[in-house]
């Protein structure tokens, strides 16, 4: 009797051991798809890209499913697109992320000093993240301190090439407006360059360092700028068929197109025109020295600079982020994608 019940004993602890063995294996299996598909469901949202993550990945194996992944849950359905990735559009929230991280992590970023030169590396590292290809000019300031240049490269299929340039360093305050916002759109605006295809002509996206006056001179301005004009070959300069300014475009009520000449040319006509087509108000007016084209325009490249006006806030410490508009950053990103586009 004894004998018998330790035999069914041990059969049933064989039957436990024999499904156990099935069973654990496949358990560990969806354990590690599940992950892999959680893993590659963060990287395409990292990515930029809009994804669906299952139900399942969310409800099994994840202990302890992040707060995001559960944010982000949409549909139980895994469509599996095979159509080719849609072309990158120009999202204001990131835009806004790079100046709140510029005006607001950074800070005050006064030409020569440490917060300028932090700027420049989130910038390049930002550009890097897009693939670009990316270099750093270094030069003096007449106070003997040094200021940089960030470069972003996308080469094009043609010879030509296109300039968009924003200033990095602020003056007075934490300089969201003048100049966070500029670097936001086109930080942005690289983003969804370097996600589209080959561009007809190349882009430099510059990032310059000392835009603003360093002293009582007038004319001790916009070193980033002149150092790059100066510094290109005589190839490039010929090449550059046009060069976008974008400096303070968060805040105002009217968009101002803006080169050095008193009538718009055909160059800042064709942002009027474009701006336009968006249904975008915009004005021409004429500019004086006062912003990064103005080296590029004295270098026969026709120039325009994009501005929203009028900001009373800048060179303050009132120019902060909870001050910049959306519905400027996103007009001034759409009125470059709209340019790039038109090519
Ligand atoms: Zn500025």
């Amino acid at each position: 009797m004894i004998l018998k019940r330790g035999l069914i004993v041990l059969g049933l602890v064989f039957v436990i051991l024999s499904v156990g063995w099935l069973w654990v294996p496949a358990v560990v299996e969806s354990l590690v798809v599940e992950r892999a598909a959680a893993g590659i469901y963060m990287l395409l949202k990292s990515a930029g890209l809009k994804t669906e993550l299952p139900d399942a990945i969310c409800d099994a194996s994840e202990p302890t499913p992040s707060t995001t992944v559960l944010q982000d849950r949409v549909s139980p359905v895994v469509e599996v697109d095979t159509a080719p990735t849609p072309a990158a559009t120009f999202d204001a929230t990131r835009a806004l992320g790079h100046i709140k991280y510029l005006s607001k992590t950074i800070g005050p970023r006064p030409a020569g000093g440490k917060n300028e030169r932090l700027a420049s590396y989130y910038i390049k590292d930002e550009l890097d993240k897009l693939g670009l290809q990316t270099s750093i000019q270094k030069f003096t300031l007449p106070n003997g301190q040094h200021s940089y240049n960030v470069i972003g490269f996308l080469r094009g299929a043609g010879d030509k090439s296109i300039v968009l340039g924003a200033h990095f360093d602020s003056k007075g305050g934490p300089g969201a407006n003048d100049n966070a916002s500029g670097v936001g759109v086109l930080l942005e605006s690289a983003r969804v360059a370097a996600g589209g295809g080959e561009p007809p002509y190349s882009l430099y996206f510059i990032f310059f360092g000392a835009e603003e006056r360093i002293g009582k001179n007038r004319n001790n301005h916009h070193f980033g700028s002149r150092h790059y004009v100066r510094n290109m070959t005589r190839a490039q300069a010929k090449m550059a068929l046009a060069m976008v300014n974008v400096d303070m475009v968060g805040k105002g009520t009217e968009l101002a197109v803006r080169s050095l000449r008193a009538k718009p040319g055909p160059f800042a006509n064709d942002f009027l025109k474009l701006a336009k087509g968006l249904g975008l108000k915009s004005v021409y007016k004429q500019g004086k020295d006062d912003s990064d084209y103005e080296a590029f325009e004295n270098a026969g490249i026709p120039s325009v600079w994009l501005q929203w006006r009028k900001d009373n806030s800048w060179h303050t410490p009132k120019d902060t982020f909870d001050r910049i508009g959306r519905t400027e950053i996103d007009a001034t990103g759409k009125l470059v994608a709209a340019y790039l586009e038109s090519l």
